[in-house]
């Protein structure tokens, strides 16, 4: 399997069955409910999980939750932490509904802290980093290497985050002393303070990773500065780090102004209640991970019309697919993960077996369990639960026969009957 990788500008291949791989992906930074372009990451590095299990890969993803930020306090002056739990509490119920299961560890930043502080220490140990003012600093020119995820001439680099403390414009700040009006802090050797956003997921990858991972993922959005950062400050300290870096494409309101409707529906929460997770997983499966992808009432009723065609398939007869069928499905996805291409091949197949494994990968089986049958056969198998009732079982048989013939399999469960697709 090969994947696209932003330091290398190509595709790399990922090690032989069984790996391990280990991925990491950064996830949320917790104020608000995320936005529906948040959970593409989450989507994505699901999915990539459930794939590589699928192949015979042991499979360890985390990805974190950032529950202390800037953007936190500003949101909840002198209550950032009870909005962090809250929000925390949002993202977990909102991605869970996407059936798609877990990652196999979710750290937040606040719970990773002494990780953080000693890895700092460590830095600063190296002279990669110094302490000004309560706050510490990542010394960019003892790193050669950086600009190198991102394509950035150090030179070019602006200042995010001016401040006198720094000996240079393009150091950024490792650990921050406490503000006024910050509720959160913690003690370290440079006094109560905070970490910045970059080091939390440099200690938090490699608390549950190590100090070399296959994979780290993330939004294109992050790869300057947050990810040129990160890897500066591994790399610094002697680790490894990330090995291929996946940047999904970003959510794109094209074609549609920004309307106060599409506002008003652009959290994960809100689109899922309007259109339903099987809509919201299919549409990203349109788009292919490393491009943009957009976002608009089209796109998702595009998506909606594939759904009902995916269930439509599971009301007809099941047809055996042509030999090779499932193999070209496999090298779609092995050749850079396409989806949009699995899918086009997904969208021939009339083999229910087939089709319900490969819908199960990206946590849409349940397109194959619902049992929307088309209303006369719910009334054929009315009338044969009402035969069985009266022990007319020559009349139930008939009538079971008769819903067999239809690509149907009534079951007696205890208040009443299911339909089961064939
Ligand atoms: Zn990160």
């Amino acid at each position: 399997m090969q994947l696209y990788d932003t330091l290398t500008r190509g595709k790399q291949k990922l090690p032989p069955v069984p790996g391990p791989i280990r991925m990491y992906t950064c996830g949320p930074t917790v104020y608000q409910r995320i936005h529906i372009g948040n959970a593409r990451p989450f989507v994505i590095s699901m999915w990539l999980r459930r794939w590589l299990a699928e192949r015979g890969y042991d499979v360890n993803l985390v990805e974190n939750i950032t529950d202390v930020n800037d953007k936190i306090y500003n949101a909840a002056p002198g209550h950032s932490a009870e909005l962090a739990a809250q929000a925390s509490q949002w993202y977990v119920e909102d991605t869970e509904r996407l059936g798609l299961g877990r990652p196999d560890h979710e750290p937040k930043a606040t719970e990773t802290i002494p990780e953080i502080v000693s890895l700092i220490e460590e830095l600063v140990r190296g002279e990669h980093a110094y302490e000004a003012g309560g706050d510490v600093y990542f010394r960019v020119s003892r790193f050669p290497d950086y600009g190198r995820l991102s394509g950035q001439r150090p030179e070019q680099l602006e200042d995010d985050d001016p401040s006198p403390l720094k000996e240079d414009p393009r150091d950024f700040a490792l650990w921050k002393a406490t503000k006024e009006g910050e509720d959160t802090s913690w003690d370290s050797p440079w006094g109560r303070g905070r970490p910045g956003w970059h080091i939390e997921c440099s200690a938090m990858a490699e608390k549950f990773l190590g100090p070399s991972f296959e994979i780290h993922l993330g939004g294109l959005d992050l790869v300057f500065p947050h990810h040129e950062n990160e890897r500066a400050q591994s790399q610094a300290a002697g680790r490894e780090f990330a090995r291929l870096w996946m940047h999904n494409g970003m959510l794109e309101f094209v074609g549609e102004k920004m309307s106060k409707s599409l506002g008003n529906v652009a959290s994960l929460h809100d689109v899922i209640e309007r259109w339903g997770p099987e809509t919201v997983l299919v549409f990203f499966l349109t788009g292919h991970w490393s491009k943009p992808i957009d976002f608009s009432d089209k796109t998702l009723a595009a998506a909606a019309a594939r759904v009902e065609r995916f269930r439509e398939v599971f009301r007809g007869q099941s047809e055996p697919a042509a030999e090779g069928e499932w193999e070209r499905f496999e090298a779609a996805l092995e050749d850079d993960f396409n989806t949009p291409d699995a899918l086009a091949v997904m969208h021939g197949w009339r083999d229910h077996e087939l089709l319900r494994r490969a819908l199960d990968i990206f946590g849409l089986a349940s397109l194959a369990e619902k049992h929307d049958a088309p209303s006369e056969i719910v009334e054929l198998a009315r009338q044969r639960q009402e035969a069985r009732t009266a022990r007319d079982f020559d009349e139930a048989d008939r009538l079971r026969a008769e819903i067999e013939a239809a690509g149907w399999e009534a079951r007696d469960v205890a208040d009443g009957f299911q339909l089961v697709p064939r």
